[in-house]
């Protein structure tokens, strides 16, 4: 259950009351709101005169569900906005890894010159094998910075484990958790603390309920400003590296107000099905893609097969601009 709490009371009385409902409690900038297990269907007799408003749950879809907020939020990436009435559709470009200076420098310098306001690159790698290559770290994450300052772009990188959370939340400008990490919650509550966008993957064996519930334990912390990514679940079929989940993407649009963004690059685990993928998702109308390209895709350090190489991606975000505009959405 959620409630909105009067104007009145003040923070120490909203943190009292919180507590003694186990209840989760933030200002949401106009008042206190406190969130309970939707396991309660009723107001508590005691709150009913210290509340102005309350929804009912069937699930803990709740703060991210549309009967809570009914128009998709609007999320603020710092350069430009997505969600909301923007009809943004915001092209993430950049490598899997960030691999030497020279590489990311290269890539930064290609994605800037195409346009583009949000650059990737991943700095601790969440590798199946303890042999390959793990991420440049704390290094990354420093040349990510630059190369922020030196194009311009926003960066977006992601967090492996809550080792290191604050530190990704310090150098960049959104944080991806990625779909391992999702179920991590020293990572969803150290994201919590922020107010910078949090961009969460869904799990490849995550049902859309618990990935929601993932955004769930971001949302009741008090940082309003999450997005989720479908990048592809686990089914039987083992031709592609995994399978995108449209439908799934059309049930988060119709149940939640968060906005979504795309990944076929992890989806289809191949790069010569990426822009066919990203083509499909952009009609139907969504706020991001992610895609990874690498200046070399041959040599890459990770997730070579999949990343497009410079061509290829100039190609596609060609491409992607007028079946964005068939939808009413604009690609940055
Ligand atoms: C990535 O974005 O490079 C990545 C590792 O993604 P995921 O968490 O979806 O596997
Ligand atoms: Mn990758």
């Amino acid at each position: 259950m959620i409630l909105h709490l009067n104007n009145s009371i003040s923070e120490s009385e909203a943190q009292k009351i919180a507590a003694e409902n186990q209840a989760f409690c933030f200002n949401n900038g106009k008042q206190f709101v406190l969130i309970t297990s939707s396991s309660l269907k009723e107001v508590p007799e005691g709150l009913k005169s210290k509340i102005t408003e309350s929804w009912v749950f069937q699930n803990d879809n709740q703060l991210a569900s549309r009967e809570y907020i009914k128009h998709t939020r609007e999320v603020d990436f710092g350069t430009f906005k997505i969600g909301g009435n923007t009809k943004n559709t915001v092209l993430i470009g950049g490598p899997c890894s960030v691999e030497s200076e020279s590489q990311i420098r290269e890539s930064a310098s290609f994605m800037a010159g195409l346009g583009l306001k949000l650059f990737r690159g991943g700095c601790y790698k969440p590798r199946t094998s303890p042999y390959s290559f793990q991420g440049l770290g704390l290094e990354g994450l420093q040349l990510l910075a630059k190369m922020r300052e030196e194009f311009g772009m926003q960066v977006i990188t992601e967090v492996r484990d809550a080792t290191h959370v604050e530190e990704v939340i310090e150098y960049t400008d959104i944080i991806q958790v990625g779909a391992k990490a999702m179920y991590d919650q020293g990572i969803l509550r150290a994201c919590a603390k922020t107010q910078k966008p949090i961009l969460i993957k869904r799990g490849f064996g995550t049902t859309l309920q618990e990935f929601v519930q993932s955004a769930e334990f971001v949302l009741s912390g008090g940082n309003p400003n999450v997005v989720l990514c479908e990048r592809g679940i686990r089914t039987f079929e083992t031709g592609t590296r995994f399978t995108l989940d449209l439908c799934g993407v059309a049930w988060l649009k119709k149940h939640t107000n968060l906005p979504v963004i795309l990944d076929p690059s992890h989806a289809m685990g191949y790069a010569y099905g990426v822009a066919d993928l990203a083509r499909a998702c952009t009609a139907m109308g969504i706020d991001g893609l992610l895609i990874e390209s690498h200046p070399n895709p041959k040599v890459a350090l990770s997730d070579a097969s999949q990343q497009l190489n410079h061509s290829e991606f100039e190609a596609l975000l060609t491409s992607l601009k007028p079946v964005a505009n068939a939808v009413g959405y604009n690609m940055i």
